[in-house]
């Protein structure tokens, strides 16, 4: 479903595309460091096994059984690389994958407070003259919170950057600032953000970003875009306003002029230190690049398995009817396979249900937004006691509509799934989104 990505040209966005070589990058990085806090995707020591369907499974198995090995005690994600703060002097880990932890924490975290209040105003052991004795006589009597004893919490974050993006997570990002559009809580922190990609060259171990359309080129959604090359140049494609000025703090292009330059961006125009590299002259792209930089795409984009029965298990889940469509018997069998253990809603990076509670402290509370999971009983039922979702495999269906019918595109701008292959890891009953789109697409 990926085509090999052309040089941006679209209407309004910035199109440029700047050849850079690893020290250029570096350059890059150390100038992000300075100016803003700098995540990247590091690996942990040791790291020698690579990503693979199942692999929690096995490492909560010793731990399970009682067994005390230095694989359990290695629990859980030990070789697994991680979002990290990083000063931008460390080497960059180009060969890292995508973190299995994902991005989504960075503006949507697990646990976030929406306001805090007192709970006097609530209505507890109201003194207010305001209120009159008929009410004051009556505490159970609930009262709206008065607006000057309720503390707004909006996050106000320092700017960041997150270096190092995989295209799937990037079209997680756009598909979640869909959902997010008008939350204010995720928005502040998306507004300080800047998303620096880098193109996947090889296929990662159960990924299926191309059966979905979201790899291995990022179409969209970047500040700023990486594809190395071989001998160590790197396409730098720039995405965004704030990309371009990112490239022109750190010296790889002329100063940006115009709206969307970000005032005080960093050091003075040093055009010529981009220069460093004895192939890499900053500035456009010519023509024998941009060849090198399509075929490196084509090849990699050819490289990357594209699988048949993900198309038809994509086709039978968005069949109207008919012996196509998948059937509720097939959806009975995956049912219980799910232990509602919440890793597959956690881990992947398109998820974004929530619940709200509020939680009293002494003379005090906080309204809480918590991540929650459609595979939980309890999401939804309702308060009547009704239940539209009864059974595992109900929820499980529920799930995989979300995920992959094509009614959800109009909301989400493209499938609900980006083929990370993150649930596959974790899920300890083996369905996840590679093994079961493998299983309904080898039926007919
Ligand atoms: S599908 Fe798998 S990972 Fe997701 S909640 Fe069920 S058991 Fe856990
Ligand atoms: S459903 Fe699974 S493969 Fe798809 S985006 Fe979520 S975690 Fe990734």
């Amino acid at each position: 479903m990926t085509d090999v990505p052309e040089t941006r040209t679209e209407p309004g966005r910035e199109s440029a595309v700047v050849l850079a070589d690893r020290r250029a990058v570096d350059a890059l990085r150390a100038v992000l460091g300075r100016d803003r806090a700098l995540f990247e995707p590091c690996l942990a020591v040791g790291t020698s096994e690579p990503r693979r369907a199942g692999a929690q499974r096995e490492r909560l198995a010793p731990r399970a059984a009682g067994a005390e090995s230095e694989r359990s005690a290695s629990l859980p994600l030990a070789d697994e690389p991680e979002w990290r703060h990083v000063s931008g002097h460390e080497p960059f880990a180009w060969e890292a994958s995508a973190p299995l932890t994902g991005v989504k924490r960075f503006f949507f975290p697990a646990r976030e407070v929406l306001l805090r209040w007192q709970v006097d105003a609530m209505g507890d052991a109201v003194d207010d003259p305001s209120v009159g004795a008929e009410a004051a006589a009556a505490p159970s009597r609930a009262l709206p919170p008065r607006p000057d004893t309720i503390e707004e919490t909006l996050p106000d974050p320092a700017p960041f950057a997150l270096f190092g993006v995989r295209p799937c997570d990037l079209a997680a990002i756009a598909y979640q600032d869909r959902f997010f559009a008008t939350d204010l809580w995720y928005q502040r922190r998306r507004a300080r953000a800047l998303l620096v990609g880098i193109n996947c060259l090889r296929a990662c171990p159960g990924g299926f970003c191309r059966d979905v359309g979201a790899g291995p080129f990022a179409r969209a959604g970047f500040d700023l875009d990486l594809t190395p090359l071989a001998g160590g140049r790197v396409v730098v494609e720039i995405g965004s306003a704030r990309g371009r000025a990112a490239l022109a703090s750190a010296g790889l292009i002329a100063e940006p002029a115009g709206p969307g330059a970000e005032p005080g961006a960093g050091a003075p125009h040093a055009r010529d230190r981009a220069a460093s590299g004895p192939d890499a002259p900053a500035g456009a792209v010519d023509a024998g690049t941009h060849a090198a930089f399509a075929v490196a795409a084509a090849r990699a984009v050819a490289s990357f398995p594209a699988r048949a029965e993900i198309g038809r298990a994509i086709a039978r889940i968005n069949a109207e009817r008919g012996a196509e469509r998948v059937g509720d018997i097939e959806w009975q069998r995956l049912g219980p396979s799910c232990f509602t253990c919440t890793g597959c809603t956690n881990l992947c990076p398109t998820c974004s249900c929530f619940t709200v509670a509020d939680e009293r402290r002494d003379g005090s509370g906080e309204r809480v937004r918590y991540w929650d999971s459609c595979l939980l009983a309890g999401f939804q039922r309702e308060a009547s006691g009704h239940h539209p979702a009864p059974h595992p495999s109900d929820r499980v269906r529920r799930f995989w509509y979300h995920k992959l019918a094509r009614d959800f595109v109009a909301d989400g701008g493209r499938l609900g799934c980006v083929g990370c292959g993150r649930c596959d890891v974790t899920c300890p009953g083996s369905i996840g989104a590679l093994r079961v789109l493998t299983t309904l697409g080898s039926r007919s």
